[in-house]
């Protein structure tokens, strides 16, 4: 088992011919619904290749929630091709590593070097806040697109192309791509049935603890001097931790199961009874969580990966957790979304006749799909690995992790 996502760092490269910023001669007119990262990415592919973009975002503002994200090199290079990689340089931090511990005494049983990624793949990993990785996107997007805020999509009408906003105003386009997330209004008009994303057992808690307090005790201090990432398996539960925001913050994300107690999908968390959920776990990890006032608290859903994203008209497509919404334990999501917009945008740069845009869209679904619904597939497995309950099996995970960590560590 490999529980690292560096494997996924070779699947642009494989999937796509590298975009040369070629335009497309033949221009469309694309609605993208949903102001997320897939979304600002599509934004951001399409215009580049050429073609013009209405973004339209339910949300009155621009926001991401208040939580970190880690940036696989498949991303890091994609945003550095597109000339992002100063502003990602200036608010991330480089982890040296990722080190899985036991949960009831912090003995380390992984160990797998992340410094070595630039030398292995191309482009280094990086972690930074989610609102920073936002903003990073919207910059990028901002030149090409028009951005409608307030703009909630509640009809779709394939054929014409042509979406209807809560307003009752109705605009017309020549291709619309739904990027609306896990709860996506858009799949339902691709498939032609409503098929929501499904529980998958497991929620998250997600914290900021400013990165002082961490040092100002010498039994936290090393989380910070030493940036790895540090992962906490036990029975049913893990965690990970590392530092965001030039290490002035820490982020930790606390995974257990759901005790489907939280009506939305996201919500504020009782802070104590975070605590109480991880209560057996190693003495630091209690006192990390003793700084933690307040947390969000996340249902995490997926989905089987589905047989199609494309509308029959061809008219309509999907992107990003709209199509292949998955467990966070590859830190993937954000990445395909993103990926997906890489691969998109490049196929579209290459119309030049409208009746070449079933081909591409087709083109865009062989490429991806398998890909998504694969990494779909492992962050599933890595959440029976990471969970294991303590027993035989869990005993021989951890004795073929520490073979491995005495192998990359010799
Ligand atoms: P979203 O971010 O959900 O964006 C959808 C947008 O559409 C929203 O802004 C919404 O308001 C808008 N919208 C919805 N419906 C409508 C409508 N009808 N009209 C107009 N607008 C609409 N991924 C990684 O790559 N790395 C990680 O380390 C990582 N860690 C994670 C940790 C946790 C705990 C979780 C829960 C997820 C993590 N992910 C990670 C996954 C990542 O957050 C998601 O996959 C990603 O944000 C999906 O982006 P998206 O643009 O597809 O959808």
């Amino acid at each position: 088992h490999q529980p690292l996502n560096a494997a996924n760092a070779e699947g642009v490269a494989k999937h796509t011919t590298l975009y040369d910023g070629r335009k497309a001669s033949h221009r469309l007119h694309v609605l993208v619904v949903g102001c997320g990262m897939g979304g600002l990415a599509a934004a951001h592919c399409l215009g580049q290749a050429g073609h013009k973009v209405t973004l339209f975002e339910s949300a009155a503002s621009i926001s991401e929630v208040g939580a970190g994200i880690q940036v696989t090199p498949n991303v890091s290079r994609l945003l550095r091709r597109w000339g992002a990689g100063e502003a990602l340089e200036r608010v991330t931090v480089r982890p040296e590593a990722l080190v899985f511990r036991r949960y009831e005494d912090g003995d380390r049983v992984a160990y797998t070097r992340l410094s070595n990624m630039e030398e292995q793949y191309g482009a280094p990993y990086y972690h930074i806040h989610r609102a920073d990785l936002h903003k990073i996107l919207y910059d990028l997007a901002a030149p090409f697109m028009t951005l409608r805020l307030k703009a909630t999509v509640v009809g779709v009408d394939p054929n014409t192309p042509s979406v209807t906003l809560a307003s009752g105003e109705v605009v017309r386009g020549d291709l619309i791509i739904g990027a609306d997330g896990v709860k996506s209004l858009i799949q339902g008009v691709v498939l032609g049935h409503t098929n929501p994303a499904e529980p998958t057992g497991d929620a998250a808690y997600r914290a900021i603890i400013p990165s002082h307090l961490l040092l100002n005790d010498p039994d936290l201090k090393g989380f910070v001097d030493i940036p790895e990432m540090t992962g906490w398996m036990g029975p049913g539960r893990h965690i990970m931790a590392y530092s965001i925001r030039a290490k002035k913050e820490f982020n930790i994300v606390l995974i257990h199961p759901d005790n489907g107690s939280v009506e939305s999908w996201n919500a504020e968390g009782s802070a104590d009874r975070m605590r109480a959920d991880f209560a057996d776990f190693e003495p630091r990890v209690r006192k990390l969580l003793s700084f933690v006032d307040s947390t969000l608290k996340w249902r995490l859903m997926d989905r089987q990966p589905l047989k199609t994203w494309i509308h029959p008209s061809s008219k309509v497509v999907l992107l990003g957790d709209a199509c292949h919404p998955m467990l966070p334990y590859r830190a993937q999501g954000a990445a395909m979304a993103i990926e997906d917009a890489a691969v998109l945008g490049n196929l579209l740069s290459r119309l030049t006749d409208p009746a070449q845009l079933k081909t591409l869209i087709q083109a865009y679904e062989d490429l991806r799909l398998p890909r998504t619904a694969e990494t779909q597939r492992q962050s599933r497995l890595n959440q029976k690995i990471f969970h294991l309950p303590d027993g035989p099996e869990q005993e021989k995970r951890d004795a073929g992790m520490r073979q491995a960590m005495e192998a990359e560590l010799r």
